[in-house]
C-alpha cells in the first residue's frame, strides 16, 4: 500500500480508501470485522456520511482505539445551520471522536443548493466555525454533476472534491481533475464500479490505476472483497489494447442512463424498494432469469405500489425517470415469470 498526500489537507492517506455505503446491509459484527480487515490491510482513509444510516456507528465502533491511525471523513446533506450542526454533531458521537478529518457538504448538485449552504444561516457557517473550534479539520464537498463541481473547486473554500469516476464515466479526468489539481485540492473517487454496473473488478481498477492522483473509495461488503481490491495494487498497471477496447465497448453498451445504487432516491414514501427494483436487468445478465427472480422477488413486488409522486425523481442526481424505469424492468420480470413458466 502506497500513502499519497490529499491535496492542501498535507495529510497521507492509503491510495484506496474505504467507502462506506455498503456495510449498511450487514449486521454490526459483520460490518465491524470487514472494516477492521481494511484497517489490518493498511487502508487509513474512511469515507462515511451521516446520511449513509448505520455506517458511522460501525465504523466508529470498529476502529476504536485506532484514532490516531486514521482518517476519518464524514458529510452532512443537511443544507441550513441548525440541521448541519445536529448532523455534526451525531457524527462526532457516532464516530466516537472529537475530530473529524474532513467534513465534506454532501451532493451540492444545483445552484439552489449552493445559495442555501453559503446564505447567513446556512450548512457552510456551522463547518467553518466547526474548524476554527478544531471539531473539523478541513472542509470538503462532493458532488455529482460536473458543471456544479468545477464551480465548487473554483471557489476555494474546500480541501477536496469527491466525484464519481470510472470507465463509464470518465468526463471528470478532462476538466475537473486537472483544475482541482492545480488548486491544490485533494481528488477522492466515488462509484468505482459505477453503483455496480461494472461488474469486472480487474478492468475497473486498471483505469482508476491509470490516475494515482485520485483516491478511489469502493465500498466494502466482505472480508475478501478487500484483499481482492487491494491484491490488485500490489502488481503493475499492464493496461492492454484489449482492456482498452473492452472499455469502450462496456461504455457503448450501457450509455449514460444508468442508477449508480447510490440510494439517495430512498425511502419510497409508498414503501417501493427503489434501488433493487432499478437494478434487475442487471441480476438478470449476471445470474440468469430464474435465480435473479428469486434474489429480486420483494423488491420487483413492490414496484406496483408506486404512485409516480415524483419525489424519487427530485433526489436522484442523475435526474433518473425513476417511474419509468421501474415500470419497465417490472414487465420485464413478469415476462421472465411467464417464461419461465413454460
Ligand atoms: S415515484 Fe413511485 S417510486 Fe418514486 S417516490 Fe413516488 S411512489 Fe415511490
Ligand atoms: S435511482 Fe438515482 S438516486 Fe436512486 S439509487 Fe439509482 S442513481 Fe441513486
Amino acid at each position: 500500500m502506497r500513502y499519497l498526500e490529499l491535496g492542501k489537507t498535507g495529510m497521507k492517506v492509503s491510495e484506496v480508501g474505504f467507502g462506506g455505503i455498503p456495510i449498511i446491509r450487514l449486521d454490526t459484527d459483520a460490518a465491524v470485522r470487514v472494516v477492521r480487515r481494511a484497517y489490518d490491510k493498511g487502508i487509513t482513509f474512511y469515507d462515511t456520511a451521516n446520511a449513509y444510516r448505520d455506517s458511522e456507528n460501525k465504523i466508529g465502533l470498529a476502529l476504536q482505539g485506532k484514532r490516531d491511525k486514521v482518517f476519518l471523513a464524514s458529510k452532512t446533506l443537511r443544507r441550513d445551520a441548525v440541521a448541519a450542526t445536529e448532523q455534526l454533531e451525531n457524527s462526532l458521537r457516532m464516530l466516537r471522536t472529537d475530530y473529524i478529518d474532513l467534513y465534506q457538504l454532501h451532493q451540492v448538485a444545483h445552484e439552489h443548493e449552493w445559495q442555501a449552504l453559503t446564505a447567513p444561516g446556512g450548512a457552510m457557517e456551522v463547518v467553518v466555525k466547526a474548524k476554527e473550534a478544531g471539531k473539523v479539520h478541513h472542509i470538503g464537498v462532493t458532488s455529482h454533476s460536473l458543471e456544479m463541481a468545477v464551480k465548487l473547486v473554483k471557489t476555494g473554500l474546500f480541501s477536496t472534491i469527491q466525484f464519481p469516476f470510472n470507465f463509464l464515466e470518465p468526463d471528470a479526468s478532462e476538466e475537473l481533475f486537472p483544475l482541482a489539481q492545480k488548486l491544490g485540492l485533494g481528488i477522492l473517487v466515488m462509484k468505482s464500479f459505477a453503483g455496480g454496473v461494472i461488474n469486472n473488478a480487474e478492468l475497473a481498477f486498471k483505469f482508476l490505476r491509470q490516475h494515482p492522483y485520485a483516491i478511489p473509495i469502493p465500498g466494502f461488503d466482505a472480508e475478501p472483497l478487500v484483499d481482492d481490491v487491494l491484491s490488485r495494487y500490489d502488481r503493475p498497471n499492464n493496461v492492454t489494447e484489449q482492456d482498452l477496447a473492452l472499455m469502450a465497448e462496456f461504455r457503448a453498451k450501457v450509455g449514460k442512463v444508468f442508477c449508480r445504487r447510490c440510494e439517495y432516491c430512498q425511502p419510497c414514501p409508498q414503501g417501493v424498494k427503489i434501488t433493487p427494483a432499478m437494478g434487475y436487468p442487471i441480476f438478470v445478465s449476471r445470474m440468469g432469469k430464474k435465480v435473479a427472480m428469486d434474489f429480486a422477488r420483494v423488491p420487483m413486488e413492490s414496484v406496483p405500489k408506486c404512485e409516480e409522486c415524483g419525489k424519487c425523481i427530485e433526489l436522484c442526481p442523475y435526474d433518473l425517470p425513476i417511474p419509468e424505469i421501474l415500470k419497465r424492468n417490472y414487465a420485464q420480470y413478469v415476462r421472465d415469470g411467464e417464461e419461465n413458466q413454460d
